[in-house]
Formats: C-alpha cells, structure tokens, sequence
C-alpha cells in the first residue's frame, strides 16, 4: 500500500505521516528531506539558490546529510524552498523518491506532490491543510520552545511566502491531487488530526476489500 501525504509547511503533515507509517508498519520518507539537502548543500558550497546550475550541482549530497539535525532549521527550509523550484532539481531527486514509494513493503511518503507526480497511483491520497494563522502559532510556539528567539509575524510572512512559491511554481505545482481526501487540522489536535488520518485509510482499504473481494 503507498499513502501519499501532501500540504504546506506547519499543516502537521509530517507528524500525520509519520504516525501512518507506525500503524500501518510501512516504511516512511519525508520528502522535503531530500529537498532540505540540496538546500543544505548549496550553503556549503556557497551557490545561489535561484541559480539552477548552482542547485543541480548540489543535488550531489550523501545519503548520511539526511540525519543531520540542522536540516531542519528555518534558513534551510528556506533554501529548500528556492532550490525545489528549478525542475532538474525536481528531476534529479526524482527516481530515489519513486524507488521509496514502489519498494515492495509499501510506504508512506510526505512532500508537496507525492500525490500528483512522485505516486500519482497511491492507494490513498491526503492532503493536510491549515489556515495560514494557525500554521503560523504552531510554528511559533514549536521554535519558542526550543529558545529561539523569534516573532510571529516573521513567522507568518515566511509561510505566506512559502506558500506563494511553492503553489506558484511551474513544475509541480503544491495543490491537491483531484482524488486527495482533504484533512483540515485548523481546528483539530494533532491526535484527533491523526485518528482522522488512520480512519481516513481504514475507509479507504475495506472499500477497496467491499469492491474487490478476495
Ligand atoms: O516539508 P519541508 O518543509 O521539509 O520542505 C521544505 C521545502 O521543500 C518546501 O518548502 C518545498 O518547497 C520543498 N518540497 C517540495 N516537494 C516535496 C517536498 C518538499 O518542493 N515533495
């Protein structure tokens, strides 16, 4: 079984996915990963990020960069925002996320278009959105957390902004796939957000049973 999880920054997309793959015991890839390497890369090298030369060049990175926890910082974030943009990224980082969601096992994959490019034939689609606010008060309230200092409408600028490139972009653009359930967690904890998620594929596998008896 594939599930594709897609959605913008902070929807809870990754915490969602991540708790899929433990129920259903299926082997996990949060594609922005991949992306927040090439970001990553590109700083070391000193490249410019709207340069696809620069970016391609970067897509070169080591299978062991994916466990550094500073991928995972907002200048990063960024960076993998500009670089996603340029399709011979997209295209380079292609194949290693196709293998992932066909591997025999199955898998849950999350990213901006695991539901329309990378497995366009996932047996199930999600796509997990938020208002931009409570992105925003999620993000805000995680980096407070952890001793950052920040403010809020930095926060919020930079995931409108996010959005913006990300929906803009020509090449797999981030937007639903036409057969996606849409998750909305404005108004949901993230264990109500994740019973929803689990029912959702539940649904999903005994309609599938309820049509294709064995
Ligand atoms: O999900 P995450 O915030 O880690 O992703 C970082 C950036 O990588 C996103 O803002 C998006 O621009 C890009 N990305 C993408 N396609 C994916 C996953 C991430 O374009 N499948």
């Amino acid at each position: 079984m594939i599930i594709a999880v897609d959605g913008p920054t902070a929807s809870g997309k990754g915490t969602i996915s991540k708790q899929l793959a433990r129920h259903f015991a299926l082997p996990f890839l949060d594609t922005g990963l991949l992306y927040r390497a090439v970001g990553w890369t590109l700083g070391e090298q000193g490249g410019d990020a709207d340069n696809p030369a620069d970016a391609l060049a970067a897509c070169d990175f080591p299978g062991a960069l994916l466990d550094n926890p500073g991928l995972r910082s907002e200048v990063v974030g960024g960076l993998a925002s500009r670089v996603s943009v340029h399709p011979a990224v997209r295209r380079a980082l292609d194949k290693r996320q196709k293998d992932f969601a066909y591997q025999p096992a199955g898998a849950v994959l999350d990213g901006r278009d695991i539901g329309t490019v990378i497995a366009p034939d996932a047996d199930v689609k999600l796509f997990v959105t938020a208002s931009a606010d409570a992105r925003a008060v999620r993000r805000y309230e995680e980096m407070k957390r952890r001793g950052e200092q920040v403010r809020f409408d930095d926060i919020l600028a930079d995931i409108l902004r996010r959005d913006e490139r990300d929906q803009s972009r020509a090449t797999a653009p981030l937007r639903p796939a036409e057969d996606a359930y849409l998750l909305d967690t404005t108004n949901l904890t993230i264990d109500a957000a994740i019973q929803q998620a689990i029912a959702l594929v539940d649904a999903k596998i005994s309609g599938r049973r309820d049509k294709d008896p064995a």
